[in-house]
C-alpha cells in the first residue's frame, strides 16, 4: 500500500510540475520529429536491456534519452514523451506477455520518476548554464554534473521502494545499492544527451541519427563481446574441471592424455616419472578410507612442492603419480628423486582416526624413464619403460628409484636407496 501510494505520488508531482510549466518550448514540428525519432531507437535499444532481478522487482538497465529530450523540450513536453514511450512499451509487454506482474504500477512509476527528474534537470540547467557557460567545457561539466544529480534521484526513489518491499534493509545495503551505480554507464549517458541537445537543437536530424547508430553499435558489439568472452570463461572452467582430479586437485589421466600427444612431438628432453606409494592397502585397511585419501593428498602435496612450474604431475591411478619432469638433466631428475622420495619417507602425514590425531608415515617408490622426444621412442613407450622401472623398484624392496636414461649412447641404468 505505502509502496503504491509512493508511485502515484511520484506521478502525480511529475503531473503537475508539467502542468504547472504548461508550455512545450520547441517548435510541434521539432517536438513530434524527435519524438518519433527518439522513440523508434529507444525501441531499438530496449532489447539491449539488461534485466537485473533485485528481490521481487525487475530492474531495466538501458541508456536514457530522457534528459536530452527534457532539456530540449521542457517538463510538459518531456511528460508527453514519457508517458507515449511508457506505455507504448506496456502495451509491447502486455500483447507480447512478458508483463511484470505489476507492469502497470511500474509504467507509472517510470513516467513519474523520469519526468520529474528530468525535469529537475531541466531547471537547474536554465538557472546554472549561463554560470557554466562561462568556463571551458561549461556546458559538458553541466550535463555531467544533471546526470549524477538525476541517478541518485532516481536511486533514492529506488531505495525508498526497496525498502517498502523489504529488499533493503540497512543503511549499509542501501549505501551498497548506491555505489553499484556504473560511472561508466553515467559518463555514456552524459556524452549521449549532451551530443543530442546540441545537435536537436541545430536540427542536423541526420548527425541526430548517426549517434543513435552509433551508440547503438557500440553496445550491441561490447554485448557480443562479453557474452563470447563469458562463454569463454565458462568452457574454460569446464575443461578446467575435465582435465583435474577431483581428490588432489593435480590433473587427471584424461589430462595426462593430452599432454602426452602434446610432448611427444616436442623434440626435448623429459624425465617420465611413475611413482606409487608403497603398500597402500594397508593403510585403508588398518584405518579406513578417509584416512587413505588423506595419505593421497599429502603425496600429491608433497610431489608437488618438489616441482617447478613447467613440470607436470597427474594422478594417473588410485595411489599411482606420473610426473613430466622438464628442462633437466638426467642427473638432475635423479637428484630431485632421491630428494623426492626422503622428503616421503620423513614427512608423516597428520591425520584423525576416530577422534584422534595420528602420525602415519609412508613410502613410495620411482621408475624414471629419461629420453628424448620426438625421435624413435613414442611418448607411450617411455611411460611402459618407467612403468617397468617402477617394478623394479618394487620388486626389489621398496621405497627406491630406479631410474635409466635412454638419451646415453650406452645404456645406463641406476638404483638407488
Ligand atoms: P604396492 O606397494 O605393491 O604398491 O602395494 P599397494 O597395497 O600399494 O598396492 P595395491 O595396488 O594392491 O593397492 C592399492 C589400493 O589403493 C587398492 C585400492 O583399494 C586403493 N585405492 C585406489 N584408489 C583409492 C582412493 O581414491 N582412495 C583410497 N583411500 N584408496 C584407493
Ligand atoms: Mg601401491
Ligand atoms: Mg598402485
Amino acid at each position: 500500500m505505502r509502496l503504491k501510494l509512493f508511485i502515484i505520488s511520484i506521478f502525480i508531482v511529475s503531473l503537475i510540475v508539467a502542468l504547472f510549466y504548461g508550455e512545450i518550448i520547441i517548435s510541434k514540428a521539432l517536438f513530434f520529429k524527435a519524438i518519433l525519432l527518439y522513440w523508434l531507437f529507444s525501441t531499438l535499444y530496449s532489447n539491449l536491456t539488461i534485466v537485473v532481478k533485485k528481490g521481487k522487482v525487475n530492474m531495466d538497465y538501458g541508456i536514457s534519452y530522457g534528459l536530452s529530450f527534457g532539456l530540449l523540450a521542457g517538463p510538459l513536453g518531456l511528460f508527453i514523451f514519457e508517458f507515449v514511450q511508457r506505455f507504448i512499451v506496456y502495451f509491447n509487454r502486455k500483447y507480447s506477455n512478458t508483463a511484470d506482474f505489476d507492469e502497470f504500477l511500474h509504467t507509472f512509476y517510470n513516467i513519474g520518476a523520469f519526468t520529474l527528474n528530468n525535469s529537475i534537470a531541466f531547471f537547474l540547467f536554465q538557472a546554472l548554464y549561463p554560470s557554466f557557460q562561462a568556463i571551458p567545457f561549461g556546458f559538458w561539466l553541466l550535463v555531467i554534473l544533471l546526470v549524477i544529480v538525476v541517478s541518485l534521484l532516481s536511486d533514492l526513489y529506488l531505495i525508498t521502494i526497496f525498502s517498502f518491499t523489504g529488499d533493503i534493509t540497512s543503511k549499509k545495503e542501501a549505501w551498497d545499492f548506491l555505489r553499484s551505480r556504473s560511472m561508466l554507464d553515467m559518463g555514456k549517458t552524459a556524452f549521449s544527451n549532451g551530443l543530442l541537445v546540441l545537435l536537436l537543437m541545430e536540427q542536423q536530424w541526420e548527425m541526430v541519427i548517426a549517434l543513435f547508430i552509433l551508440n547503438y553499435l557500440v553496445s550491441r558489439s561490447f554485448m557480443v563481446k562479453s557474452q563470447t568472452i563469458q562463454h569463454k570463461l565458462e568452457r574454460d572452467q569446464f575443461e578446467q574441471m575435465a582435465y583435474t582430479d577431483f581428490l588432489t586437485g593435480v590433473h587427471n589421466r584424461t589430462y595426462m592424455d593430452k599432454i602426452m600427444q602434446e610432448l611427444n612431438k616436442s623434440g626435448e628432453c623429459i624425465g617420465v616419472l611413475v611413482s606409487d606409494i608403497d603398500t597402500f592397502k594397508r593403510i585403508n585397511d588398518t584405518y579406513n578410507h578417509a584416512v587413505g585419501d588423506h595419505v593421497i593428498q599429502h603425496y600429491a602435496t608433497t610431489l608437488q612442492s618438489n616441482l617447478q612450474g613447467s613440470d607436470c604431475l597427474i594422478r594417473s591411478g588410485g595411489e599411482e603419480f606420473t610426473i613430466f619432469l622438464r628442462h633437466r638433466s638426467y642427473q638432475q631428475c635423479v637428484e630431485l628423486l632421491e630428494k623426492i622420495r626422503l622428503d616421503v619417507e620423513c614427512s608423516p602425514v597428520q591425520t584423525e582416526y576416530k577422534s584422534d590425531q595420528l602420525a602415519i608415515n609412508y613410502t613410495a617408490s620411482f621408475g624414471l624413464y629419461y629420453y628424448k622426444t620426438g625421435a624413435e621412442t613414442e611418448i607411450k613407450r617411455a611411460y611402459v619403460y618407467a612403468d617397468d622401472l617402477l617394478l623394479q623398484s618394487k620388486e626389489t624392496g621398496k621405497n627406491r628409484v630406479t631410474a635409466k636414461n635412454g638419451t646415453a649412447t650406452l645404456p645406463l641404468s641406476a638404483r638407488f636407496k
